[in-house]
């Protein structure tokens, strides 16, 4: 049967079990891995060790090969992580990062704490279990223009730093924890800057009206906090999507169907569950090509950000608003509005610099 044949309950069983198999097919080859180095069948096939064999001679690639190496070995020592492994409660990753923690004392407890969480939660649990000292602060140039900025941060700090990732990733989509602190930085010098030197605060940047814009403020937050900011996509059993960045507000009923921007009619979802919605409203067709025909409207709006702190910069520099404003529309058409909105706003105050000099 092909695939297009299957309802989607039979896809996604099918689908299911295919992960099923693969972990049980991952345990059977780990064990054969420790067999096949306990016998030094890697050695009589003129491999010098078990890496260069998985990958020379069963063509893995060098990550996969170490990894499976590496957990192969402990599963020796540990057997129960095989079971572990096909129930789906550990993965190569996470026993990655026990295999300098697991002794024959700490097996059972550690295992059991780890079984059945990502990577990073793995992470947290033992760096909890064993904490590392402190960082001095320190910025250390790394060339004559690049600079690594080291310092140890507490854990509210931590969680405003993700939290802002989460909020900016439209303008960031890495998360590029550089991009997000200048951006931080750029606000509190402007507000120092307006406290202590009593300078002008910047005009507002003319954001383009979009369905976004129009909704007011304090809707935004109503629905916001209603929804936790989170995704409220719910399937069929009841399964919550733990989204919380690229959120954007949805129109339950659509704004082309005259939905209205009262909070009733709004709600929080994550860009793929918005993108889902309208695309079982107007068609997958039609999406894609508005999707094509208008890139992305916030990032405009970004980039019209970026625009306006350049432009106060410039004005507090003393040039006059209007040539100011002819000097970064000549900027703005040298890049695309998407890319705009990613270039640092030093890079677009040097540029119309540049055209204003
Ligand atoms: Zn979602």
């Amino acid at each position: 049967m092909k695939l297009a044949d299957l309802s989607d309950a039979q896809l996604l069983e099918s689908l299911n079990s295919l992960c099923g198999q693969s972990r049980a097919v991952l345990a059977r080859l780990l064990a054969h891995l420790a067999e096949v180095e306990e016998r030094r069948l890697h050695l009589e096939a003129a491999c010098p060790s078990m890496f260069q064999f998985c990958v020379r001679r069963l063509g893995m690639s060098e990550d996969e090969a170490c990894r499976r190496i590496h957990a192969a070995r402990l599963a020796r020592r540990f057997p129960g992580l095989l079971v572990r492994i096909e129930r789906g409660d550990l993965t190569l990753s996470t026993i990655a990062l026990l295999h300098d923690s697991l002794t024959e004392a700490t097996y059972e407890e550690l295992v059991e704490a780890v079984a059945g969480k990502t990577k990073a939660e793995v992470q947290a649990l033992l760096a909890k279990r064993s904490p590392i000292p402190d960082v001095a602060a320190a910025i250390t140039p790394l060339s004559e223009t690049r600079h690594k900025v080291q310092f140890t941060a507490s854990d509210a700090l931590r969680k405003k730093l993700e939290r802002a990732q989460d909020l900016m990733r439209h303008a960031n989509a890495e998360g590029d924890l550089a991009v997000v602190v200048e951006r931080a930085l750029d606000l509190l010098l402007e507000r120092l800057e307006k406290q202590r030197l009593g300078k002008t605060s910047r005009p507002r940047p003319s954001r383009e009206q979009s369905d976004t814009a129009r909704v007011s403020r304090a809707t935004r937050r109503a629905v916001f906090e209603r929804d936790g900011e989170r995704c409220t996509f719910t399937d069929a059993e009841g399964h919550r999507c733990p989204a919380k960045s690229w959120l954007e507000l949805d129109h339950v009923i659509p704004r082309a169907r005259d939905g209205t921007n009262d909070v009733g009619n709004l709600r929080v979802r994550c860009r793929a569950h918005d993108a889902l919605y309208a695309e079982q409203s107007f068609g997958r067709e039609h999406v894609e090509r508005k999707i094509r025909e208008h890139r992305d409207p916030r990032q405009r709006g970004y980039a019209a950000e970026s625009c306006g702190l350049a432009a106060s910069g410039l004005v507090n520099m003393g040039f006059r608003r209007a040539e100011v404003q002819r000097a970064l529309d000549t900027v703005s058409g040298r890049h695309r509005a998407d890319d705009l909105s990613t270039i640092p706003v030093q890079t677009i105050l040097r540029e119309a610099l540049a055209v204003l000099g």
